[in-house]
């Protein structure tokens, strides 16, 4: 277990500065344009799902490339909670003369939420819902209120902005939009494209090989391996599940 932690600790993503596995750069863009990609990630992340969970085998988006790391309705889900908690946070950080935010509890809520069981087209919905109410919180915050400190909880317990939040958000869901897209390619079903009978001729009408991932997205490097993150340090107790794929947290 001890090996587990250092390791993946050394693996966490960081929280300032540029994220080699995702691009994601807490150090450039405005607020506006922040909250807008991160809507479009989100936007991402939900079509990815509804794609393939439309595709010829719907339970791909609950297989887990390996047994450590989150498959892709894990992850939505995920990502889903993270939105309404972040939201969540911005109001309590403007309600509180010195908010001390409450550990989202990640890891526990995959088995306590059911995850792996949610209905993929409702977590799509849900995903792109909060990711549009969340921007509608951070899109009106003023500077001297981007500038307020909370207690924030990841990666150790530490006073932040609601500026770096909304950075932080922005983030997460860069990561695992990445994430989800790439656990995706990896576990769907090729598909082989039907032998085409006669070459019609218009082109414009051919079935096209139908990729039903993403696709190869950006040549990201490859960051759904086990990049999980056990509980934070300073974190709450978080029953000692090691259990993760996440990249990036909340906590
Ligand atoms: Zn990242």
């Amino acid at each position: 277990m001890e090996i587990s932690r250092e390791w993946q600790l050394s693996e966490r993503p960081p929280v300032d500065g540029y994220c080699e596995q995702c691009g994601f750069n807490y150090d450039t863009g405005d607020l506006q344009g922040t909250v807008t990609l991160l809507i479009r990630q989100s936007a991402d992340c939900s079509m990815a799902l509804t794609k393939a969970a439309a595709g010829p085998d719907q339970s791909v988006v609950r297989l887990r490339p390996e047994p450590e790391v989150w498959s892709a309705i894990e992850y939505a889900c995920h990502v889903r909670d993270v939105l309404e908690v972040q939201r969540l946070r911005i109001a309590q950080c403007l309600a509180e003369d010195r908010p001390v935010y409450a550990p989202m509890d990640r890891t526990g809520r995959v088995k306590q939420e059911k995850y792996e069981t949610q209905d993929p087209a409702e977590v799509a919905a849900a995903l792109v819902r909060n990711a549009r109410e969340f921007g509608a919180a951070a899109r009106v915050l003023q500077p001297h209120e981007l500038g307020k400190l909370g207690l924030y909880n990841y990666p150790v317990r530490a006073p932040r902005t609601l500026g770096w939040i909304i950075r932080h958000t922005a983030h997460e869901i860069q990561h695992h939009r990445h994430d989800i897209i790439e656990i995706l390619a990896k576990v769907e079903p090729p598909i082989v494209p039907k032998p085409k009978p006669e070459p019609a001729p218009e082109d414009e009408s051919a079935e096209g090989p139908q990729d039903g991932a993403e696709g190869p997205a950006t040549a990201g490097p490859a960051a759904a391996g086990p990049a999980a993150d056990g509980p934070a340090a300073g974190g709450p107790a978080g029953g000692g599940s090691a259990e993760v794929g996440e990249g990036v947290s909340v906590d």
